[in-house]
């Protein structure tokens, strides 16, 4: 893989882009740093061998320009996590970034102002993309959470830099977890998905069927594989129009001799709210005005033995609804099994925006052997695609 490793940065100004799109409270201070933590190796790498860093990244969803996605606000919090004071400029192209550009010494960093507020960046516009590439030597991809997009400076870019771009430690170390536990897994391998939907996670059990051996079915798209199989699942989330396709998962899975491990019993309740009545009983029996919002505990118990059993495992999506108390057992359970396996010595991934989010609130980031950065990218991987933003790399 091409990282920056093998780089020596002396003298050489590095174009990093970074996923610093960190969520912000109402008073502009940063909430969770992770991101920028997770950035902060690849930036010293650059630092220490005497390189100067210019970073971009793009922050919210902003329409043109909009103060309160600016970059300035994270400006201090950016200071603080790597060591250095970052400058900043207004704008990421055009004079003023040109001039702070060419005077940026060996040591400092630069950081631009909020690459959406330009169109041009979600367009891929390879007139933008060039301006950008113009102002440093070397060009690093570390933003993993946009590497499936083919915007200017996660892809179009790289062009610029044909014998001079390189994958940064961050997304470096997220295609080689992906890797290992889909190319170069020990097995047995299992997959855990949860979440709310079937269809927002076909493409990846697709994919997956020849890759494991197991595949733990959790959250609300449990209730669409107990209905196709004929159970009662009450008022519970189901998509209807996808009945067929959980029996021809079940189909493919059985060829496949991948086993698919679904819930046998569901903590219930009569409304869709912490305050509601509940009650545990087996997944296929739940009465109408009934809906399944979590695993029960015969289902922590079954799936507790599959995951020790197991030398690989990848958690994407809560078991329930975790962001209620009483709905969030069946994902800490899961959570502790997965820690336990991972302390035995098995290799753990957990990725996607909210198995992420369960994983945090839990406190079991350090007990798993890689938290992912990417929720819709990591997805995208585990679909088998190739990302824009790595492939521009390896092209
Ligand atoms: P996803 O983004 O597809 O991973 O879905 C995550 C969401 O699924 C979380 O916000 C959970 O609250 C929700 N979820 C998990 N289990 C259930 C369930 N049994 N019924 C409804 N929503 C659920």
């Amino acid at each position: 893989m091409k990282t920056i490793q093998q780089v020596n940065f002396e003298n050489k100004k590095a174009l990093i882009r970074v996923d610093f799109n960190v969520p912000l409270d109402e008073n502009f201070q940063v909430t969770d740093t992770t991101r920028i933590e997770a950035a902060k190796p690849s930036i010293i790498k650059v630092l220490e061998d005497g390189g100067s860093v210019i970073l971009m990244s793009h922050l919210g969803r902003p329409k043109g320009v909009e103060e309160k996605f600016s970059l300035k606000h994270i400006v201090s919090k950016v200071t603080e996590i790597i060591g250095v004071q970052v400058k900043f400029v207004s704008d990421c192209v055009g004079e003023e970034v040109e001039e702070a550009a060419k005077s940026l010494q060996n040591g400092e960093v630069l950081l631009l102002e909020n690459l959406r507020f330009h169109p041009e960046e979600k367009k891929g516009d390879v007139a933008f993309a060039e301006k950008l590439a113009s102002l440093a030597d070397i060009y690093i991809n570390d933003a993993f959470g946009t590497a499936h997009r083919a915007h200017a400076s996660t892809a179009i870019i790289a062009q610029f830099f044909p014998n001079n771009k390189y994958f940064g430690f961050l997304l470096a170390k997220e295609i080689e977890s992906i890797d290992k536990v889909l190319n170069n897994s020990e097995k047995p391998v299992t997959a855990i998905l949860g979440g709310a939907k079937v269809s927002s996670k076909i493409g990846v059990i697709e994919n997956i069927l020849d890759k494991v051996d197991h595949i733990i079915v959790g959250g609300g798209m449990t209730f669409t594989f107990v209905k196709a199989l004929g159970g009662k699942i009450g008022n519970s989330l189901c998509e209807d129009d996808k009945l067929q396709l959980a029996l021809d998962i079940l189909e493919k899975a059985k060829a496949k001799n991948v086993q698919i491990h679904l819930p046998v019993d569901a903590v219930i309740a009569d409304a869709f709210s912490n305050d509601a009545n509940t009650q545990e009983v087996d997944t296929n029996e739940i009465p109408d005005g009934w809906m399944g919002l979590d695993t029960g505990s015969k289902t922590a118990e079954l799936f507790a033995e599959v995951i020790a059993q197991s030398k690989t495992i990848l958690w994407n999506g809560p078991l329930g609804v975790f962001e209620l108390d009483n709905f969030a057992k069946g994902t800490i359970e899961l959570g502790n099994s997965i820690a336990e396996a991972t302390k035995n010595g098995a290799f753990s991934l957990v990725g996607g925006g909210d198995s992420v989010a369960a994983v945090k609130k839990f406190g079991f980031q350090d007990k798993v052997s890689y938290v992912s950065t990417g929720g819709g990218a990591m997805l995208e991987m585990l679909e088998g695609r190739t990302l824009p933003g790595i492939q521009a790399i390896l092209d």
